[in-house]
């Protein structure tokens, strides 16, 4: 691996969600009823490598907060400004899946290109969108905007697993929808996986327990697996949601505390 050179990892939360842990599970387990609150962050992420910084997923607006009844805590370019990153300087957004909560905010990266899978488009723009539980959580203006982004000549899409410069590679596991992808990044520490939706929470994937928004089970499991095949070890996962995230590894500075964790570094104790 030495010719690779290492990326620094950011998570970024710009939302949050109290919800309570049954609504997180398919399959009540006994403990379920009493096991209380469980919420979800919102992140973005960022890849910070020698020459250039990729972005994964653009989160949403304040509007689509109050739409969906999420909040949000800041505009993600806050998170991204305080790294020294300018969003409209981005030339590549790699978007895990469309769902609202991940592609939003359409005017931040007015430079970027977008890195989707193959069947994500197809998943959004086809017929499993006939039916109301699956298209719940895609916001129609988003699916819009990426058709206009890909007649502008600003998408770049993939099928399967694709490295897209050395030490960085996308992966479709789907599950959660038909095309989500997860991103595989090399590190100090070794490679890491953002995960993304392919598991919301750490107890998703270590207790093999899918999250309730879904288009095929089966792959939802597999994808847990994948992941861990990716990745260093089980530690170098990094689910899409978790607040445990902000707590088991460590801000860039105190000032960011509870807002950036960085995912390049060993965790926390
Ligand atoms: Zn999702
Ligand atoms: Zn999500």
């Amino acid at each position: 691996m030495a010719e690779l050179r290492p990326y620094e990892i950011y998570a970024i939360k710009y939302g949050d969600h109290p919800r309570l842990a049954a609504d997180n599970f398919i399959g009540a387990m006994p403990d379920d009823a009493h096991s209380g609150p469980m919420p979800l962050d919102y992140f973005i992420w960022a890849i910070k490598g020698a020459d250039k910084t990729w972005i994964v997923d653009t989160g949403f607006d304040a509007a689509m907060g109050r739409q969906r009844q999420r909040n949000v805590i800041r505009c993600p370019s806050v998170g991204l400004q305080a790294l020294g990153i300018d969003a409209g300087k981005i030339e590549d957004v790699i978007i895990t899946h469309l769902h609202y909560d991940h592609c939003g905010n359409h005017s931040l990266f007015e430079r970027a290109r977008y890195h989707l899978q193959d069947k994500e488009m197809f998943y959004t723009t086809g017929r499993c969108m006939c039916h109301a539980p699956l298209r719940h959580p895609f916001d129609v203006e988003d699916v819009v905007k990426m058709v206009r982004r890909l007649y502008d000549g600003r998408v770049a899409f993939h099928d399967g697993d694709e490295e897209l410069a050395p030490g960085l590679s996308v992966h479709r596991v789907g599950g959660h929808t038909m095309g989500l992808q997860m991103v595989r990044v090399w590190t100090e520490r070794g490679w890491v996986v953002l995960a993304s939706d392919a598991s919301h929470l750490y107890a998703n994937m270590e207790q093999a327990r899918p999250y309730p928004i879904v288009y095929n089970v089966a792959d939802m499991l597999a994808g847990h697996q994948r992941a861990y095949a990716l990745a260093s070890s089980p530690q170098h996962v990094i689910p899409g949601h978790d607040p445990l995230v902000l707590k088991r590894y460590p801000a860039p500075n105190p000032a960011l505390e509870g807002i950036v964790a960085r995912l390049d570094v060993a965790p926390l104790s």
